[in-house]
C-alpha cells in the first residue's frame, strides 16, 4: 500500500501540498500544532493515497516522504 508521511514538525502549513494531489486527501490538521507553532499537514484518508509523490516534489521543507 501507498503511503505518504509527514514529518510535521518541520510543516510550516503553506497549503502547497494540498494543491497538488490527485486524490485531494491531504488537509491542515486544525485539530494540531507542531512545534514551530504551525498547523501541519496530514492525510484525512491515508487508504485512498496512489504514492504519486507530488506531495513531496511541491514541498519545499521535505516535510513528506512516500513509500510504495
Ligand atoms: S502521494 Fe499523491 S495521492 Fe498520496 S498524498 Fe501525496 S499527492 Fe496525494
Ligand atoms: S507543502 Fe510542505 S510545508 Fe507546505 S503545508 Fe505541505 S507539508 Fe507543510
Amino acid at each position: 500500500m501507498a503511503l505518504a508521511r509527514f514529518n510535521e514538525d518541520r510543516c510550516k502549513g503553506c497549503k502547497l501540498c494540498l494543491t497538488v494531489c490527485p486524490k485531494k486527501i491531504i488537509v491542515i490538521r486544525i485539530d494540531r500544532l507542531n512545534e514551530k507553532g504551525y498547523h501541519p499537514a496530514g492525510l484525512t484518508e491515508p487508504q485512498k493515497c496512489i504514492g504519486c509523490a507530488f506531495c513531496a516534489m511541491m514541498c519545499p521543507d521535505c516535510v513528506i516522504e512516500v513509500e510504495k
